[in-house]
Parts: structure tokens; C-alpha cells; sequence
């Protein structure tokens, strides 16, 4: 009887310069996951963390409109310097590119671009770099599941039916690749509107049910609030620029529960 060939091993990687990497997925783009990426970054910075932010969304860069960056990272012994926004280290693709160029890249391109960001950027002292993921399945998440060593993904979905299903593909993944699953976020949960009156547009706990179906930790809700748009669009996110609002307090109380997971 023929034998079956063993799976190709895949050598893991530490990215240089920091603790602990997390990704920050989505199965479906538009929910907020790069939204959540950097309000939850500068929440981990505010609770006295040394945070990177590396912004892999090669397509679709938005860490340079996110964070309002407009300068090209220098490079030094063949290494590239991050970026020091907020008193957090950033990298993304858009640093290098014209912020309306299209990157038409295959795999290999884009496997390669990771390569760099994980493997020559001079990363410095970090207790986590966060990696805001592009959506869905594809050749970064292989990338990064495969060979670099991450310390967990946290999934970031609206409650509709129709990004519910992504995240269970997304979920599937990172279970058949072995990343560990920190726990998924229920973003756009509901929107209270002036009279007080609550209002769940994209539907109630489709997140939380997702997340004991498969067995994985619901980490929370965060609701609609037109700022978190208005100050993701002027360049300075939420937690940044008003750290008293409802929103900005969920962001820290959760970068408090998720750091405390973590042996620093
Ligand atoms: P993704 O990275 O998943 O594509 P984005 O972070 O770009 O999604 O968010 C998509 C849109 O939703 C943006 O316009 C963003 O400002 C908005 N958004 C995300 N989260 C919230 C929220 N909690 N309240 C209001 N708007 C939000």
C-alpha cells in the first residue's frame, strides 16, 4: 500500500524585536478590522506597552490615511526603519508606494513583501507588533500561519449573516494552521441613536453565537459611533484623539484583558 508523504514542515520564524506577535483578521473586508488594528494598538501602548503595527494589507494599505503618515521609511544596513507615529513603531506597503497606485502583484510578490516586513524591518524593543491582516484566506495569512511564529489572531466581524459565514472559513484556517485563536469581536454591534433608542443594523449575537460554536472566546461588542469614521479619517483614531469616549474605554479595557494573557 503506498504511504502518505508527509506534510512539508514549515520553520516559524520569530519576527526580530518583539514579544509577541498578533494578527488582527477578518474574514470580510469593510467590518472595521483595520479600525480595530490601530485603536487597539495605540489602547495597548496606553496601558504601557511597546506597540509595532505592521499594516499587511498589500492591496489595500491603510495605515498611511489611518495614522495621516507621508513619509517613506529610511533604510539602514539593509533593514527598513519604521516609522515612529504616536509612539508606536509602523510599517505598510503604502509608505513606498503612490497612495493612489494600485499593487497588481501575484503570490509570490506578495509573499515576498511579507518576507521583508517580518524579516528586515528594524523592529525595536517591542512587547507586540500588531498585524492587520488583508481579508480573507489568501496567500499573507498562508504566509504567516506557515512561517512566521504568531501568538494568536483575533477575528473582527460585523453581526451579519453574510460575514458570518467568512469568519467560520476564516476560523477553519487558522485552526487547520495552528494559529491560536485569542477570541472574536463583535464590530458595528448596534448604533443608539438620539432619542436612546438601540438600533442592531446588521442584526443581534451573530458574533458571540459564532464564537461557542466553534468553541472560541467572544471577546465583546463595539457599537457604531459616527466618530470612530470621522477620526480614522483626519488621521489620529479614536483612542488617540478623545481616550475618554465610550469607544476608546472598550478599546482599553480590552488591550488590559488581552495583555494580561500575556507574560511580558
Ligand atoms: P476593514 O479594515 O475591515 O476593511 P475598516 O476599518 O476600513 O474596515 O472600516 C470600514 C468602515 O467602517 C470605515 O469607514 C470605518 O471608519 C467604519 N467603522 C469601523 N468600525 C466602526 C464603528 N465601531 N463605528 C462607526 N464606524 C466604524
Amino acid at each position: 500500500m503506498e504511504q502518505a508523504k508527509p506534510r512539508k514542515k514549515f520553520i516559524k520564524n520569530p519576527i526580530q524585536g518583539t514579544k509577541f506577535t498578533i494578527a488582527i483578521s477578518s474574514a470580510k473586508g469593510g467590518v472595521g478590522k483595520s479600525t480595530f488594528a490601530t485603536n487597539f494598538a495605540l489602547a495597548l501602548k496606553k496601558s504601557g506597552c511597546k506597540v509595532g503595527l505592521l499594516d499587511a494589507d498589500i492591496y489595500g494599505p491603510s495605515l498611511p490615511k489611518l495614522f495621516s503618515i507621508n513619509e517613506k521609511p529610511k533604510s539602514e544596513e539593509g533593514k527598513l526603519i519604521p516609522i515612529n507615529k504616536f509612539d508606536i513603531q509602523c510599517m505598510s506597503i503604502g509608505f513606498l508606494t503612490d497612495e493612489q497606485t494600485p499593487m497588481i502583484w501575484r503570490g509570490p510578490m506578495v509573499t515576498s513583501a511579507i518576507k521583508t516586513f517580518t524579516q528586515k524591518v528594524d523592529w525595536k524593543d517591542l512587547d507586540f507588533i500588531i498585524v492587520d491582516m488583508p481579508p480573507g484566506t489568501g496567500d499573507t495569512q498562508l504566509t504567516f500561519a506557515q512561517e512566521i511564529k504568531m501568538d494568536g489572531a483575533i477575528i473582527i466581524s460585523t453581526p451579519q449573516e453574510l460575514a458570518l459565514q467568512d469568519v467560520k472559513r476564516g476560523i477553519k484556517m487558522f485552526d487547520k494552521l495552528g494559529t491560536k485563536i485569542i477570541g472574536l469581536i463583535d464590530n458595528m454591534s448596534f448604533f443608539v441613536s438620539e432619542d436612546g433608542k438601540k438600533h442592531e443594523i446588521f442584526g443581534k449575537g451573530g458574533v458571540e453565537r459564532t464564537a461557542k460554536e466553534f468553541n472560541k472566546d467572544f471577546l465583546g461588542e463595539i457599537p457604531i459611533y459616527p466618530e470612530v469614521g470621522k477620526y480614522g479619517d483626519q488621521g489620529k483614531p479614536i483612542v488617540e484623539s478623545e481616550p475618554e469616549h465610550e469607544i476608546s474605554k472598550i478599546y482599553l479595557e480590552l488591550a488590559k484583558k488581552i495583555n494580561s494573557n500575556f507574560k511580558l
